[in-house]
Order: C-alpha cells, then structure tokens, then sequence
C-alpha cells in the first residue's frame, strides 16, 4: 500500500468539491485560478466537469499540464438510461460528445453515470441490460481517441434516477459482457464503502479495469444523500481499508476528492479546502 504521509502526489483534486458541477454554488473559480492552486499545493492532477470546460477543452487542459498537474478526468457522460435517455441515438450523439470534449483536455478517463431506471421496465436488470448495449456502441469511439470509459457504481440510494448501476459486481458484469480494453470501473468510497463484497469485486475487476478512485466521507447522520458528502476523516467509511483493496487489486492511478457539500465545504474559502483535503489525504486516507 502507498505511504502518503509526506508525499501527495497522488492527490487529485474533482472540482465538485468546490461546487463547480453545480451552478450558483462554491466560489465559482476560473479553471485557471483552481489549477493555480492546485499545483501549488503540490496536488498531482485535477478532474473537471463539463459544465465549467464548455467550449475551451483544449485551452484548459494544455494549461493543466503547464502548470505541472495531468488531466486525470472529465465528470461525466450524460445519462445512458432512463427518464432523460430514451432516445437512443440522441443519447449517444450527446455521449460522443463528451467523449470528445475528454480528448480535447487531454483527459486520461470519462467517467460514466448511468442514470435510473428505464421508462416501461422496473428493477434494474433490463436498464442494466440497456446500458451495456449503449456502452458497447460507444467504446471503440472512445478508443480511437484515447479515452477510457469509467463505470462509476452510485449508492443504491440513487437506484431510481441517477444510476441503476449501485455495485461494483455489476460494474464488472458489464465490462465482461462489453469485453472493451478501454472501458473499466471508478471506484467511488461514498458509493461503495458499506459493500462487504467489496475486496472480492475489485479482485475480479483485476489492474486493468480498475480506472478511478475517488475519495470523501459517509457523515453517519448525513442529512442529504446528493449534498452532504464528509470530508475524509469526518464520516465512517474505513478509507484505508478501501484503498488497501483497491491498491490489492492493481490500482495505483490518482486518489481523486470529490465532495458535493452544499453547506459546509461549498461554504468555505477554496483555499481552506484545499489545505484540509491536503492535510486529511496525508493522515487519514
Ligand atoms: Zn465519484
């Protein structure tokens, strides 16, 4: 297992943390003041979303490396199913977008939500069965422009309309089933840490699969399952116990921190975030 407690380099910094996935929330920071920041705090690379890179992929992401950190991301593809995806050929047109907007930065993974479950069908196994058919199509154009295609699992909570995707078992179903070199899992510990199966999944995912490790807190009385992610350290997830089976597993890419939190990390100056995931990263995680 890597020893972080003098060296975080492997820190990634997921803007979301600062609330720039969400419009009117955080301090609303030019990506160029964030990466600024971020490497001189010394964070080794840095995620973005799409709705702060716009038009300007390529700029951001050469400013990214000139400043010292790699691309490690862009947050996310659109919804592959349910309510907000039923048209099949909109939905993949809108997906190869975003795949697009990846290459341009220069992002090493796009990370895929998957969105709940389908119009006209219940539970998850037909959604599930609609996802690997979209992920299918949509992997060789993301090989051919050096992306890889990352299946984050989300807690079960959000199984109805963010992602009837919850663990990563099913996460490697589809990998399987797809069979694709470039399309693997994210590994996110708010989203997975109550999994007892948890070792024995990323076991199955092996090396190659394994794409993304994102790191926060599960805030035992937490008051809103989308906005109010802890901090590492604050909650009751066993971080080093997760990362020991991700790093078991092969895993030795970035640590990514990414806490939506609406009232409290959100609320405070970036500066003292920064300096706190720092701090915790080297500690706690
Ligand atoms: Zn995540």
């Amino acid at each position: 297992m890597r020893d972080f407690s003098s060296d975080h380099a492997a820190l990634a910094l997921n803007t979301a943390s600062l609330g720039h996935n969400l419009e009117g929330h955080g301090a609303r920071w030019e990506p160029e003041r964030v990466i600024d920041a971020c490497a001189a705090r010394g964070f080794g690379s840095i995620v973005f979303w799409r709705r702060e890179v716009g038009a300007r992929a390529v700029a951001i992401g050469e400013r990214a490396r000139a400043a010292g950190l790699a691309v490690a991301g862009l947050c996310r593809t659109p919804f592959l199913v349910g309510t907000d995806a039923v048209d099949r050929m909109a939905v993949l047109d809108e997906a190869r977008a975003s795949i697009d907007m990846a290459a341009g930065l220069g992002a090493a993974v796009l990370t895929i939500v998957v969105g709940g479950v389908h119009p006209g069908t219940k539970g998850t196994t037909e959604s599930l069965k609609i996802v690997a058919d979209r992920v299918a199509a949509l992997a060789p154009y993301a090989a051919e422009r050096n992306v890889k295609l990352a299946l984050e699992p989300l807690n079960p909570v959000y199984a109805g309309n963010r992602s009837c995707l919850t663990t990563v078992r099913d996460a490697v179903d589809i990998c399987i089933a797809v069979d694709a070199s470039n399309l693997g899992v994210a590994v996110d510990v708010y989203h997975v840490w109550w999994d007892s199966g948890l070792d024995a999944q990323l076991q199955r995912a092996g090396e190659s699969r394994i794409l993304g490790y994102h790191l926060c807190d599960w805030l035992a009385d937490t008051r809103d399952v989308l906005l109010d992610r802890g901090m590492m350290g604050d909650g009751v997830a066993d971080l080093k116990e997760i990362r020991k089976s991700v790093e078991a597993a092969g895993y030795a890419g970035p640590c990514e921190v990414e806490i939506f939190s609406a009232n409290n990390w959100w609320k405070r100056p970036p500066e003292e975030v920064l300096d706190v995931m720092v701090e915790r990263f080297r500690t706690v995680c």
